[in-house]
């Protein structure tokens, strides 16, 4: 079986958030599992200015709108593929700024996206199962079903949604970009509200649609959670699964992390103690053996900082600390400053993205905050709970299939939930943990049963293989 991954991201390269984590990971293990299993994505700046890559040889040319745009493609242990487009990709972000999002994104996706089928004409790797990532990718099974349906008539699609809040909207004036016919700007496929709707199209067109946690596909067909979009998933009921994310092992194992002060395990937690201690220095806590909370993700409304913010003053009044790593919109910025000036005792604020400063996070605390509003899976909770950070989180989405609450009699679970969106349920959900915490006996059974779980790709990788099995039968057929 042959699969094509198209991603706008993907590790070791280039990384905004989870999605990332998922494709380099599931790209990997499916090799390992001796599927022929590629993945294609953008050349950005970054991958340019860190990698050697091979020239392939290989040119495709892609119309947007008026304009013709050759590609080079090149080439990363032989199953990795860049397509290059400096006129778009050369660039410091990968989608926008702080301030806000690239103004020609639908020029820089629907060039992304053709020049993807593009790639496979002219390399010969025509695949069984095309599996397509969130809105950047979401005209890829559009293309497939009308303008390239010869050439990948055998081919199934699969859209993956990593997060339905973000959907590649457009004004219609996009529409001419994509060479797509003006009769499928309407309901049924790509149009949205007078608008284009890459995600939409995607979920409309594809053979198979799937979310990254059981819970988040039940979730996303419902007006709280949809964005809009839970009529047209509520319509493909029947071809919309679940699969939950694997965090990388190789990556994120405090028995041999490099970045980590001390190396520990379940059977001996004693070096957790040590990331902590080598953690606060040089930062000003005032009692740096208080408990010690983190928050690590981008800073964005979907994380539930605002909550957090709301709860700011009661929660520092129970005597523990903060920790924040985090980046992204300027208004949440601005607003965590004046709580780390008014707290300077309590509070450590870090606005940037560091991946080995996260790592000694991970292992320095011993909660993690997740108040978020939506999770379709969320990684941060998972490796929180290898390092043996508790979660306090909101049971929503994937936090819900992979946290189970504490029950105080049975001494069982492996985190604190709560169910309301609002500052007095975080509160009362972090007062049960640092309760919790003061019994040493109880904690570290707690950060054992976390630490425990398991949450490696196998399982994950596994399910997509069934799944692609099953989408290339129903293209048989
Ligand atoms: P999302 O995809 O919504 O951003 P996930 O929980 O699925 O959130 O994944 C976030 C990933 O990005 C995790 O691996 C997390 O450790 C990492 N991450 C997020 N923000 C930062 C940051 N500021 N510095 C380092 N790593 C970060």
């Amino acid at each position: 079986m042959k699969v094509l991954i198209a991603t706008p991201e993907a590790i070791p390269f280039v990384k905004t958030g989870g999605l990332a984590d998922v494709t380099g990971s599931l790209v990997r293990e499916l090799i390992e599992m001796g599927v022929d299993a590629r993945l294609v994505m953008p050349l950005y700046r970054e991958v340019k200015n860190k990698l050697h890559l091979n020239d392939t040889g290989h040119r495709v040319t892609v119309p947007v709108g008026n304009k013709k745009y050759v590609s080079r493609i090149f080439s990363y242990n032989e199953s990795v593929f860049f397509l290059e487009c400096d006129e778009f990709f050369d660039r410091d972000e990968l989608y926008g700024t702080s301030y806000g999002d690239y103004a020609d994104n639908a020029y820089r996706f629907i060039f992304f996206s053709m020049a993807v089928l593009e790639s496979c004409k002219v390399t010969g790797f025509v695949p069984d199962i095309l599996h397509c990532n969130d809105w950047q990718t979401g005209l890829i099974p559009l293309y497939v079903k009308t303008v390239y349906r010869k050439p990948f008539r055998r081919t199934a699609t699969l859209m993956t949604v990593h997060n339905i809040g973000y959907q590649g909207i457009f004004p219609a004036s996009a529409m001419p970009l994509t060479g797509l016919g003006p009769e499928l700007f309407t309901p049924e496929w790509i149009e949205y509200y007078g608008q284009v709707n890459f995600l939409k199209a995607g979920i409309v067109a594809a053979d198979g649609v799937n979310t990254v946690s059981m819970n988040y596909a039940g979730e996303i067909m419902t007006e709280q959670y949809g964005f809009g979009l839970e009529g047209v998933l509520k319509n493909r009921a029947r071809s919309v699964t679940g699969i939950i994310n694997g965090i990388d092992y190789s990556i994120w194992d405090p028995a041999v992390d490099g970045s980590i002060p001390a190396n520990y395990d379940a059977a001996n937690i004693s070096g957790k103690k040590k990331c902590k201690g080598y953690l606060a220095k040089g930062w000003s806590f005032k009692d740096k053996k208080a408990p010690l909370a983190c928050m690590i993700g981008r800073l964005s409304s979907q994380k539930g900082i605002d909550i957090f913010l709301d709860a700011a003053d009661r929660v520092f009044s129970l005597g523990i600390n903060i920790v924040v790593l985090g980046k992204g919109e300027e208004a949440l910025h601005k607003r965590l400053k004046k709580v780390a000036k008014r707290y300077p005792e309590n509070f450590s604020l870090h606005i940037t993205y560091d991946e080995a400063l996260a790592h000694r996070i991970y292992a320095g605390s011993d909660m993690f905050l997740m108040p978020s509003k939506y999770e379709p899976c969320g990684l941060t909770q998972m490796i929180a709970m290898r390092y043996g950070a508790v979660p306090v989180a909101r049971a929503t989405g994937g936090i819900a299939d992979t946290v189970e609450d504490y029950d105080h009699l049975r001494g069982k679970g492996t985190g604190f939930l709560f169910a309301d969106y609002s500052a007095p349920a975080l509160e009362e959900c972090l007062k049960r943990a640092v309760c919790v915490y003061t019994d040493r006996t109880r904690w570290e059974g707690l950060v054992k049963s976390c630490m425990e779980a398991d949450f490696s790709w196998t399982s994950s990788a596994k399910k997509y293989k069934a799944l692609y099995r099953t989408l290339a039968r129903k293209v048989a057929r």
